[in-house]
């Protein structure tokens, strides 16, 4: 049995191009995802994969959460809940966050896209992700007036033997 796609895809008819709600879109396979973190995780080390993709993934989720804030007109609560609900319609996994305390934030993922494959070195496969929830939540603080930045990390994962994967993120303190 299948399911019709859950994200309204445009194509345009001239170039091809994909675009889901105005932002532009590639289809790719989910292999080719893990063969690039595998590849940069044998080249510079786990916690080295991890710092080379921090960055791009941070700023990628703040582009993603201000566009998606503009085209829905959405508050900046509802901002989270609808990235972390359409990375789930887009088959990244489903996200759930099950604790928010504003001290402490837990989110339990299942069905992790990214932790079908061992690591081989004993750790999470899905900190891809750490970066795009400390995006996401940082995006939503600042936008209510109150900014914080948060630091996420992956403390248990399926592709180490965990029922699911989660992820805790708790404030970073600040300067000044
Ligand atoms: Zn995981």
């Amino acid at each position: 049995m299948s399911t019709e796609i859950p994200v309204p895809v445009t194509v345009d008819p001239d170039n091809g191009r994909w675009s889901v709600e105005g932002i532009p879109m590639i289809l790719v396979p989910r292999h080719m995802i893990t063969n690039n973190l595998a590849a940069a995780e044998e080249r510079l080390g786990h916690k080295g994969s991890a710092n080379l993709i921090r960055d791009a993934g941070y700023r990628s989720a703040q582009q993603w959460c201000a566009q998606q804030r503009g085209f829905h007109g959405l508050s900046p609560d509802r901002v989270v809940a609808h990235y972390l609900e359409q990375l789930g319609h887009r088959g990244w996994g489903r996200f759930r966050v099950e604790e928010h305390t504003g001290e402490r934030i837990r989110v339990a993922l299942h069905h992790s896209a990214l932790a079908d494959r061992a690591s081989g070195n004993g750790n999470g496969t899905c900190y891809m992700f750490a970066a795009w929830l400390e995006g996401a939540f940082d995006f939503a603080a600042a936008e209510t007036g109150r900014p914080r930045r948060f630091a996420f990390t992956e403390t248990s994962c399926r592709s180490t033997g965990a029922a699911h994967c989660t992820f805790h993120g708790k404030p970073i303190e600040q300067q000044n």
